[in-house]
């Protein structure tokens, strides 16, 4: 076999395309793979088809996967064609897509290792800039875009994400069965999800069964007016609502140990971690030694106590149940005499039909939090994602549950 058959085969090429020849160079290590079509062959416009002469040849090259450490250069003279609709265009070569530089075995090999790296280590390892890492990345993920059906989704969650400066967010509505990201908006506002409820079909509003989000009125505000029967469906996240609480026992144990602290008491110095914690993710020892706190008289251990109880909102079967529960909770709050228990209690009875629903639907954010975790970790591994663009691209790229790599022709 010649070294044009060889790579003929690599490549796969077919009629009409050959390699005419192979240029070999050893400083810098690279190869030029010449494929042209047989001549005589007629070419048809890609834009409709139409059969259509032959107006003149632009040279291309397209970076294929490296052949033993070569750099592998697929170069052709590419046919532009005339037609009689649409002027002259570029015929479509099987190897590549429209406008990219990468053949599609190259693109699919940067993606693999895309899914796995930061653009900057892959870059180095495939010799590829940063922007031709990226635009790999925004060719896949226009790709997969385009590949979505549009499948009715039950149970979405909504969640806000902040990047890089404090203070600015995207949103991201997710498929909590599939777990993957299915928008990324700019912003926190009632807007924000506009753009994602107005492209969704008649039938897939429909199918919207439960969304899970935190107590935040734009949301849904913007719900209300795009979903069906929104407010049964509608479900506060329980972990948002454990987070509320959460900060105003942190809020009890700040206030209690400023006043502590002025007599000399140092019982809650370090003490707001554990205050905070699920009981559940302590360990044995620490359990114990925080028993002496969490049995006190202290405001912070009453607080916590509340906190804690409150837990149990989530465990009733029956929403009748869980009601009657709840108002014997917010009495208790309500009786504290600590302000931001009293203002917590009042903010979740203001809510408490759409935390109740979770006993309806059982769904929780809890798939964002997870979501959140790769999030993070393309926040810090690429520091290049500088604008929200960037971010929200990565974004779909890693947690859109997309078909990325283009399909071999
Ligand atoms: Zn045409």
């Amino acid at each position: 076999m010649d070294d044009r058959a060889l790579y003929q085969t690599i490549l796969g090429l077919q009629t009409p395309w050959h390699v005419e020849r192979v240029e070999l160079r050893t400083d810098p290590q690279e190869v030029d793979v010449w494929v042209e079509a047989v001549s005589g062959t007629a070419f048809a416009c890609p834009k409709c088809g139409a059969a259509s002469p032959i107006y003149d040849h632009v040279e291309r090259r397209w970076r294929h996967l490296d052949t033993c450490q070569f750099r592998t250069l697929l170069c052709a003279k590419i046919p532009r064609v005339s037609c009689a609709t649409h002027g002259v265009t570029t015929v479509v070569v099987p190897w590549a897509e429209a406008g990219s530089r990468f053949t599609l075995l190259f693109e699919r090999l940067a993606i693999a290792w895309l899914r796995e790296a930061t653009p900057t280590a892959v870059g180095r390892r495939l010799g590829l800039s940063w922007d031709e890492a990226r635009g790999i990345m925004e060719r896949a993920v226009r790709r997969g875009l385009a590949r979505r059906q549009p499948v009715v989704v039950p149970y979405l969650g909504i969640d806000e994400k902040s990047f890089l400066k404090r203070h600015q967010y995207v949103s991201v509505v997710v498929d909590l069965n599939a777990r993957r990201i299915l928008h990324v908006a700019d912003d926190r506002k009632a807007t924000s999800l506009t753009g994602y409820f107005t492209t969704l079909t008649e039938s897939q509003r429909d199918g919207i069964s439960a969304i899970a989000m935190d107590m935040w009125e734009p949301y849904r505000n913007t719900i209300r007016a795009h979903v069906p029967d929104a407010d049964r469906k509608i479900v506060f996240d329980k972990f948002h609502v454990l987070q509320h609480v959460g900060a105003a026992v942190d809020h009890v144990r700040k206030q209690e140990h400023r006043a502590l602290m002025a007599e000399g008491d140092t019982r809650l110095t370090r003490t707001k971690y554990a205050w905070l914690k699920n009981p559940a993710n302590f360990t044995v020892k620490a359990w114990r030694e925080f028993a002496a706190l969490r049995n006190s008289t202290l405001q912070s251990a009453r607080a916590w106590a509340m906190k804690e109880s409150l837990r149990r909102l989530w465990d009733y079967t029956y929403v009748g149940a869980a009601r009657t529960f709840f108002r014997a909770w917010y009495g208790w709050a309500m009786r504290s005499r600590l302000a931001p228990m009293k203002a917590v209690a009042r903010m979740l009875k203001a809510h408490l039909e759409n935390i109740l629903t979770y006993l309806t639907h059982r769904i929780t954010n809890a798939v964002t939090e997870g979501l959140n975790a790769k999030i993070q970790w393309i926040k810090y591994s690429a520091r290049g994602y500088r604008n929200r663009d960037a971010f929200k691209m990565a974004i779909y790229f890693h947690c859109g549950g997309l078909d990325l790599e283009p399909r071999l022709s």
